[in-house]
Parts: structure tokens; C-alpha cells; sequence
């Protein structure tokens, strides 16, 4: 109820705006703040997804088999692409301007690039393996794979401490929530450990120092619950995949079977 009261006299004083096309909201939870329908219909799933290392059209985002031996994650899941303006600003705002129920809209825009998919590979198995669509059709596989099948396990990027306290919040952690509750899988949230505090990767122009930059900055402290598993690493955004990288290079370490890497888009 106080919440309630809080949000009416919130609204009336600052009335949000859609980030598209700026219609004023009203009476609505904050989960369908921030992006009206109108707008959120006109951002296009990734139509073509690519190899994390070599950025070659890759089938779903699995990396090829040649380029395997110069990555350690399996594969990259990018929802959208960098060129839509009301992505664009829904990101600046969460990220910079740190408003946080914007991780409402940009989760959703994860989730219907997963849904709404043609061909998924064999991220299909990682994401969707606890998830059943009403018709039946997932039960039934589930089912049948059931013994072998290796459990999948969401995991956000971490922020380092200094940034946490700057922020607030992890922004990855709020999207792996929706993501890991949508699609009923379990959710590790210090699996892996951010030991260093480094620049941000947006700041730094080469490859090879972005690599660098993040090299040894993770760590996995307990490798009894990664043994084994697959793992989904989460992130809002990536600009090469040297971030997600250095976290399956850990996760690998620490026993994980497959690494994929989801984000919201990449720029
Ligand atoms: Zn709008
Ligand atoms: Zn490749």
C-alpha cells in the first residue's frame, strides 16, 4: 500500500516518459515503465549472431570450431543490435544515470530474441533446458534426456566493489534475475568474483589492451558448484567478447562443461 501511495504521488510529480517517443505513462507498475509497446515492437531481434572470436557469422552464436582453440566460451547470445536509439538510451539511462527498473524493459528484450528465435543451436540446450512451452513439445525432450542432462546455471558478470558502491547496483545481476526466473533456471550470484577493479572496456581502443586490461581480474571461489555445469554468463553490453572471455577462461577452470555468453547488444 505505501509503495502504492508512493508511486501515485511519484507520478504526479514526475510523470516517466517513454524513452522512445516520450508519452507519459500513467497508473502503471514500474515494470511496464520506460518503453511503451509501440516502441519496444520496433526493436528488431539480431538477425545474423557471430562468432565471439572472430566475429564471423556464426550460426546462433556458437564459435566455430576452428576458432575454439583461441577462446574459451562456446558461444555469444546478442539480442539486438547497437543501433536502435531507444536501446541506446534505455542502456545510458540504467548504466550512467542509474535508474534501475530499467532492467524491466532491457531483460524483456533478452528474452523475446530467446523466444522469438529461429534457430537457437545448441544454446537451445543451455537455455531453455527446465523451461516448458505450453505445448508440451519441451517437456517431452526434457524428459527424455533427462539422466544426461547437465544442469545450466545463470551467472552475472560481477562489478568490482568500488564500482558496486558507485553504482548501487550490478546491472548484470538484475538482468540475470529476470532472465534465470523466466526461464527457470538457477541463479549463482558470486560465482565468480571480481578481484581486480578495472577500466572500462568502452575506454580502451585496442584489442590487445582490452585483453590486458581484464586479464586475471575474475575468480571463482567455489568450484564444487560450477564443476560440471554449464553456465550462462550474463552482461548488459559487451564491445569485443574479452570480458565474457576472461570469465569462461575462470569458470573452464573451475570444472564449467559449456560457456555461453547473453547480452543485450553489442556496440
Ligand atoms: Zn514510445
Ligand atoms: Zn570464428
Amino acid at each position: 500500500m505505501l509503495t502504492k501511495i508512493k508511486n501515485f504521488i511519484l507520478d504526479l510529480l514526475f510523470p516517466i516518459k517513454c524513452l522512445g517517443c516520450g508519452e507519459e505513462f500513467e497508473n502503471l507498475e514500474p515494470k511496464d515503465k520506460w518503453i511503451c509497446k509501440k516502441c519496444f515492437d520496433k526493436i528488431e531481434i539480431k538477425k545474423e549472431q557471430i562468432c565471439p572470436a572472430c566475429e564471423k557469422s556464426s550460426e546462433s552464436g556458437e564459435t566455430h570450431y576452428k576458432c575454439r582453440k583461441e577462446i574459451s566460451l562456446d558461444g555469444l547470445w546478442i539480442a539486438t543490435e547497437f543501433n536502435y536509439e531507444t536501446t541506446k538510451e534505455a542502456i545510458y539511462k540504467f548504466k550512467f544515470n542509474f535508474i534501475k527498473d530499467i532492467h524491466y524493459p532491457l531483460s524483456e528484450i533478452i528474452i523475446r530474441s530467446i523466444l522469438k528465435a529461429d534457430e537457437l543451436g545448441n544454446f537451445h540446450d543451455l537455455i531453455l533446458s527446465n523451461f516448458s512451452q505450453e505445448s508440451g513439445e519441451e517437456e517431452i525432450y526434457t524428459d527424455k534426456r533427462k539422466n544426461k542432462k547437465t544442469e545450466t546455471i545463470i551467472v552475472p558478470v560481477p562489478l568490482h566493489k568500488r564500482r558496486y558502491n558507485w553504482r548501487g547496483f550490478n546491472q548484470a545481476f538484475l538482468l540475470s534475475k529476470n532472465i534465470a526466473s523466466k526461464f527457470k533456471l538457477p541463479i549463482y550470484e558470486n560465482a565468480i568474483i571480481r578481484k581486480r577493479n578495472t577500466k572500462p572496456q568502452t575506454k580502451i581502443k585496442s584489442m590487445e589492451d582490452r585483453k590486458k586490461n581484464i586479464k586475471g581480474a575474475f575468480f571463482c571461489p567455489y568450484h564444487s558448484l560450477i564443476n560440471n555445469k554449464n553456465i550462462i554468463v550474463i552482461d548488459d553490453v559487451c564491445t569485443t567478447s574479452a570480458t565474457l572471455n576472461e570469465c569462461a577462461i575462470e569458470l573452464k577452470r573451475a570444472g564449467a562443461k559449456n560457456v555461453w555468453g547473453l547480452v543485450i547488444t553489442r556496440r
